[in-house]
Order: structure tokens, then sequence, then C-alpha cells
């Protein structure tokens, strides 16, 4: 290690997204008109020490500063098997024979290589924590548990990891279910389950409450993939939510996908908002693989696209997060680990702007409550020096496609 990355005391004048930045003195502070501020960032130990506001603006930055990202909702466990497992449909039926042909020939090696490249290229891009899914099943070979939580212990220097174990919900029924989720308790895990229509409401009925209350005697959280279809608008969630009434349980709970709510009446979005909200049950968007996969029609592009109704949740203070999904997998063919990327897509697909505060809130700090994660993604003095820093002047800099970045990790250049 050279002297230069041992000295994690720096500084540095950037442009801010302003709803990423709290500042003590307000006084000279500017806004321009896409959101960003100049500001001069001091770090020592680690931690931002001073931040200054630069009250010249022919003096503006050319680099724009963002805290490291954090990812909701990813499948490193088969990120990069599309090569050998391509779903040239690109429906979401095929997607599951594909991705079920994968298991078998799945073993703890192989996943933990593609989880490896993975996590190399999330750091190296700008991650500093991930919430990944891992398939989960019976003839699973139990190595792959042991394997995955060294690995996190690994990699903690620079990135935090949590591992739902995604599961048929049968699964969270057997004795196998019940020992698993006492293996996740101490490694942070979470309980993942699958609740897509159509269903036979009173099994799954009956199977949900048998996961929900193996998460309380855990207390263990519960990620469900639900309502991720064009049909049967949000039936996984008011099943969900009959369930959570019937059995008074607390249990913390996430929504990824969420996706057909979009096809609800407007009020009856807003009436399942205000329940979601009640019952602090968080929300993931999920518009890359949700445009790629669903209701897709091979001669027409439909009008209608399913993803989470993020704006009209967050009006009903929803905690909704903006995550990527796949990876070069037989669910989506593209993406790098590349927070830029998600960015980049998300913005226009949702029609967000990236100067307004929520949007941005969906991509940094919604994540990092998600996760429970120390830092929630505000630059202010005594946070963390933990920033990706790019090229640029403005927002379409960014989304250019030809982006140059650095990382500052815990106040230290990564220079791999
Ligand atoms: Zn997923």
């Amino acid at each position: 290690m050279n002297i230069k990355a041992l000295e994690n005391n720096g500084n540095i004048k950037v442009l801010i997204p302003r709803s990423l930045c709290a500042l003590e003195h307000l006084a000279n502070l500017r806004v321009n008109n896409e959101g960003f501020s100049s500001v001069e960032i001091f770090w020592d130990e680690g931690k931002v020490t001073k931040i200054n506001s630069l009250d010249e603006e022919e003096l503006s930055p050319n680099q724009i500063l963002f805290p490291r990202f954090v990812e909701s909702h990813a499948h490193f466990d088969k990120s990069f098997s599309w090569k050998n497992f391509p779903n040239l449909k690109s429906n979401y039926e095929n997607a599951l024979s594909v991705n079920l042909e994968e298991h078998i020939t799945r073993t703890p090696r192989k996943v933990l290589e593609r989880a490896e490249k993975s996590l190399d290229l999330a750091i190296k891009n700008g991650y500093r924590a991930i919430r990944t899914h891992i398939d989960t099943y019976i003839a699973q070979d139990k190595e792959i548990w042991s394997g995955l939580f060294e690995l996190k212990k690994k990699y903690s220097h620079a990135l935090k990891l949590q591992y739902v174990a995604l599961a048929q919900l049968e699964f969270w029924s057997t004795s196998s279910g019940d020992f698993l989720a006492k293996e996740l308790k101490p490694n942070n895990g979470v309980l993942g389950g699958v609740l897509v229509p159509p269903f036979k409401r009173k099994k799954i009925e009956d199977l949900l409450s048998n996961t929900l209350l193996l998460a309380k005697k855990y207390s263990l959280e519960v990620d469900l993939h639900i309502d991720e279809s064009s049909i049967e608008p949000g039936a996984g969630i008011n099943l969900l939510i009959k369930t959570i009434e019937k059995l008074k349980c607390e249990v913390p709970i996430t929504c990824s996908h969420s996706s057909s709510l979009l096809f609800l009446k407007d009020r009856q979005i807003i009436k399942l908002g205000n329940k979601l909200a009640e019952k602090n049950i968080r929300v993931i968007a999920l518009p890359l693989t949700n445009f790629w996969l669903l209701n897709r029609d091979d001669n027409n592009i439909p009008l209608h696209r399913p993803v989470a109704p993020l704006k009209q949740l967050q009006k009903s203070f929803v905690d909704v997060s903006i995550g990527s999904d796949n990876v070069q997998d037989p669910w989506y063919p593209f993406g790098n680990f590349d927070p830029f990327y998600l960015f980049s897509y998300a913005m226009p697909m949702l029609q967000l702007n990236p100067w307004d505060r929520l949007s941005l809130s969906a991509l940094f700090n919604a994540p990092s409550r998600l996760l429970k994660l120390e830092w929630d993604g505000m630059v202010e003095k005594g946070c963390p020096a933990d920033f990706v820093i790019v090229e640029g002047k403005a927002w379409a800099d960014i989304f250019s496609g030809n982006l140059k970045r650095k990382v500052l990790i815990n106040g230290i250049w990564d220079e791999k």
C-alpha cells in the first residue's frame, strides 16, 4: 500500500445535488436551476469535517459528487448466467423456466464466482451496500449459504451486504425453512418469497401466514416479489394486508415490484398507499425488468407498462426505493452493476426529474433506510467520506453514457 492510500484526509471542490447535502451555514449557498450547489468538502479520518459553500459562481467546479449508492434489490447468485441460459423469448414465463434449468447445474462455486464478479463491479462503479436475493429451494446445496456468509465478511470493509433467501412460500413451512431462518438471523438476513397471480387464495393465505409467523419467531424481515404482473391488479398486496390484519402481525415487510398496482384506479392506489404507509410497508420499484418482461407483445408496443406507481405511493408517504433487479441473466439480459445505468434509465422511464428531492430520495435515502444502514446518504459534517465523483457540470453530463468517475471509500480513493 502506498503512502497516498494511507492518508485518509483531503478536500475537494464539487457540485452536489442540494437535496443530498445538509449544510450548517446557508448564508452563501446558491442552488442552480438544475438543483446543484457548489461546495468544498473536507474530510479527515474517513469522516467529513467541514462543508463550505463556494460563493463565486464563475468558479463552478467541473465535477459532481454523490454519496456512494445503495442497491435495494439484486440477484447476484444468477448474474451473468445469460450467456449459458438465455431467455430469447424475453417474457416472464420463459425467464422462470430457464431459471429452473440453471438451478440444475448450480454449484456453490458457480454462485460464489458470480457473486464476487458482481461485487467487484459494484464497488468499482460506486455502490456501498447491496440487498441481494438468493434463490433458495429444498434440493439446494447447503454449502452455498456458508460461502455467502463468508463473502459478506470478506467484502465488509468496502460494501455492506444483506441477503434475502428467495424461496417459494411453501419452503417457509418446512423444517429446512425453519433451520435456514434461524441461520439468517445472526447474519442480518431476510425471508423472501414470491406472490404473483394467478394464485389459490386460501392456500397462499395459509402459506403467507406461516412465513410471517416464522419471521416473527426469529425477528426477521420479509421481502416479497409481489404483484410482478399485468393481471389481477394488486391481488397479492391486498391478500398480504388481509393476512397481516388477521394475524395482527408487525413483521417489517418490503414489497418488491408491486407493478400491477399501476392498473388500479387512482383512488384505489391512494387507498392502498395509505394502508401501506400506515403499516410501514416499503416498496421497491424495479422499472428495468418490469418494462422488459411484463405485458410483452411481439407485434406491438403496449401502452400499459406495469411498474410500481412511485409518485402516487410517495404522495401517500410510502417509502419507495428504485432498484435494478437482474443483471445479464434469464430475467434481464443487460446491466453491469452500475448505479449510473439504473439512474440514467429510471429518470426518463418513470418521468422523474433528477433535480427533485423525491427522485433522489428513492435512489439514495430510501434504500439506505431499507437496509438500515448507519448512514442515510445525506452529505453533512460527521458523515462518512464515502462518495462517487463524476466529471461534469450538468445532469446531461451524468446521463450521457461516457462517464468518468472516482470512488472514495471512507476517505480513501479506490484505485483498483
Ligand atoms: Zn427480483
